[in-house]
């Protein structure tokens, strides 16, 4: 095979350009994005090798290596992991594989270069090394495999690559530093072949790798008297030696004690790939019959993939510091899905296979406490820290609901953590036990109304007798809200209910016995006059001045469902619709009148009088013209009567 020119993937070149051009100022970065590479082609390497041992050869000792050469600038980064072949270097290097990174250039091309500080989570990371070189080579050869190869780009359009010769496995990285130039105005500009710089930039950003990082440190000696003190004529004798220069012990086998939360935001941030510092962290220690350690962080945003089906949960697994699984599904609910973290146990054994892991009675123990964990950590910010709680909410509130909506089992835990607006304060969101220690006596129901936003809501006819008995109404603005009620019917022994619900009243009707005789026949005749709309038509006790309201029936689901149901386009079962009247508004007067006089006009009148309900319902009429037609119709007879 000879030297071979190929393009890169149109995206991966527009990726390019960003990165060359960038003014980011933290470019340092792009080290901690080659170490993480580094150490997870090791961790492949470990993993493949517990079935496979021939891959290691004799070389079993893994470690990640830095060599910079300070005339020519180069700086080298070296790894003995599992390495690539021709084939890998064009899918894993030359093209930008997953759909997610495609977003990441949009969202870049839209927004400003800050925003490159995602690139690691988007897994482009490697791109990274064009923001400090202006050219970068790959030699690299596979494990189990006798070819190697070279890579080679000027982050341009395209990369060269060619047959290598290449001592062990695994992948050598050299990055042909850019140059600073003259008159440059990049006060924050790094020389990275400088022994110091690079051994602060692992310290601060990869120190809990847990494979050795080498390099050539310089080390002067002062010569010293017999009794331990300096000589004050001595020559210093400096010494160049290959050391370790990070941390010896991983983070989580590391006494709570001796860790500062600085040391934990890098290690989430190197290791989860995130740019962000976690929101929280937990670190924990379990010990009896059953030993492990957790370290789990809950992250301040979701990752772009977060709500499609390519996002995977889970933890990672080791044991005894080997890294045995990437993702351990099982020890992570779907609710909790946004935890990112790993789990330790000695007992674990090494080859786990999937089969086994579901089965697992040590992981269902585990998965027990991790849960609770997370509970817990979530109250303590809900109860403790609510500026932090609502930061979370806004994230991933979503999620926790949907485990009430999707977990039986689950769903009296979670719903402890929800919070809502509601007409108490409408800036101001509320737990359900708060809203319940504050009911006031004669208050039955946990009431909701559901709508768009808090405006509709506020407006709507529903709210009117509710707001005068000053009862608090928690605010359903999510779609997804009113889907809880199905599973979470009642909370600390009080039903939740909707001030929409046909059943739910606030007091005994003020309506005599009379007045509803009186009015039945209208009612009746208005009930014909929709055709079938309506299930039913009845005085209300809850409307004040609006004349109408729609609300749900016994059977079938709400309006608001409907509402929702009809966006996802899925086959829309028809809520059973109520028409309830207000006895007290002067147009039912009018009606009365009106039904043995003018049939056809009484029709239009409760069409419109539907219509009306069905808009402050937010739902558009089904036959929006003729609703138009009549109104326009209407304006005309006004000014001609
Ligand atoms: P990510 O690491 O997030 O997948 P990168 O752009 O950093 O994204 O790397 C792309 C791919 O290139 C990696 O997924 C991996 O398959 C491969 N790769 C990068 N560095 C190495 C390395 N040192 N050894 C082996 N493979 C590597």
């Amino acid at each position: 095979m000879n030297r071979e020119t190929q393009s890169f993937q149109a995206e991966t070149k527009q990726l390019l350009d960003l990165v060359i051009n960038s003014i980011y100022t933290h470019k340092e970065i792009f080290l901690r994005e080659l170490i993480s590479n580094a150490s997870d082609a090791i961790d492949k390497l470990r993993f493949l090798s517990l079935t496979k041992s021939e891959l290691l050869g004799d070389d079993e000792i893994f470690e990640i290596s830095i060599k910079s050469d300070d005339v020519a600038k180069t700086l080298t980064i070296s790894d003995n992991g599992i390495g690539m072949n021709h084939e890998d270097l064009i899918q894993n290097i030359g093209t930008i594989a997953r759909s997610g990174s495609k977003n990441f250039l949009k969202q870049i091309q839209e927004n400003s270069a800050a925003d490159l500080e995602l690139i690691g989570q988007f897994g482009v990371g490697f791109y990274s090394a064009f923001m400090v070189a202006d050219k970068v080579t790959i030699t690299t050869k596979k494990a189990g495999e006798t070819e190697a190869f070279k890579w080679e780009s000027e982050g341009t359009g395209t990369y060269t690559i060619e047959p290598a010769t290449k001592e062990g496995r695994g992948t050598e990285i050299t990055l042909y530093l850019k140059k600073k130039e003259e008159n440059s105005e990049e006060e924050d500009w790094e020389d990275y072949t400088e022994s110091y710089t690079l051994q602060n930039l692992v310290k601060k950003y990869s120190n809990f790798i847990r494979y050795p990082i080498k390099m050539e440190v310089e080390h002067t000696e002062y010569p010293k008297n017999e009794d331990g003190s300096y000589k004050y004529d001595g020559e210093p004798t400096t010494e160049r030696k290959v050391e370790r220069i990070n941390a010896t012990k991983p983070i989580w086998l590391k006494d709570k004690k001796e860790i500062e939360q600085s040391d934990y935001n890098e290690f989430y941030k190197s290791e989860f790939h995130d740019w962000v510092d976690p929101l929280e962290t937990i670190h924990s220690k379990a010990e009896g019959t059953l030993e492990y350690r957790l370290l789990l962080f809950i992250p301040k945003k979701a990752p772009f993939d977060f709500n499609s089906n390519q996002f995977k949960k889970g933890v990672k697994l080791y044991s005894k510091s080997v890294y045995i699984m990437e993702r351990c599904e099982t020890l992570i609910p779907d609710y909790y899905k946004f935890v990112k973290g790993l789990v330790e146990s000695s007992d674990f054994s090494l080859n786990l296979s999937r089969e086994v892991l579901q089965q697992n009675r040590e992981l269902k123990v585990i998965a027990k406490n991790i849960e609770k964990k997370i509970h817990d950590t979530l109250l303590y910010m809900l109860q403790n820290e609510r500026e932090k709680y609502e930061e979370f909410w806004g994230e991933f509130g979503k999620n926790i609901k949907s485990g009430i909506y999707s977990d039986f089992q689950a769903k009296d835990k979670l719903s402890d953590l929800l919070i809502f607006l509601s007409s108490n304060d409408s800036t101001k969101k509320v737990t359900l036990d708060e809203y319940v220690s504050r009911m006031p006596e004669g208050q039955e129901f946990i009431l909701y109304a559901t709508g768009k936003d808090i405006q509709s809501i506020e407006k709507m006819p529903q709210m009117e007798s509710v707001n005068e008995k000053d009862w608090e109404v928690l605010y359903f603005v999510e779609k997804i809200d009113e889907f809880i009620t199905n599973n979470l019917t009642e909370y600390k022994g009080k039903k939740l209910k909707s001030v929409s619900h046909g059943e739910f009243s606030v007091g005994e009707s003020q309506v005599t016995k009379e007045r509803e005789e009186e009015m039945k026949p209208v009612l009746e005749a208005i009930k014909n006059a929709l055709e079938g709309k309506v299930s039913e038509v009845k005085l209300s006790s809850r409307l004040k001045s609006s004349p109408v309201c729609l609300v749900s029936g016994k059977n079938g689901i709400s309006l608001n469902m409907e509402k929702v149901l009809k966006d996802y386009d899925s086959f829309v079962p028809k809520a059973d619709r109520v028409l309830e009247v207000n006895p007290n508004h002067k147009l039912f007067e009018v009606m009365s009148k009106m039904k043995d006089s003018d049939e056809s006009r009484f029709k239009t009148y409760s069409n419109l009088l539907y219509n009306q309900a069905l808009i402050s319902e937010g739902i558009v009429p089904e036959d929006a013209n003729s609703f138009i037609n009549q109104i326009s119709e209407l304006m005309i007879n006004n000014i001609s009567e």
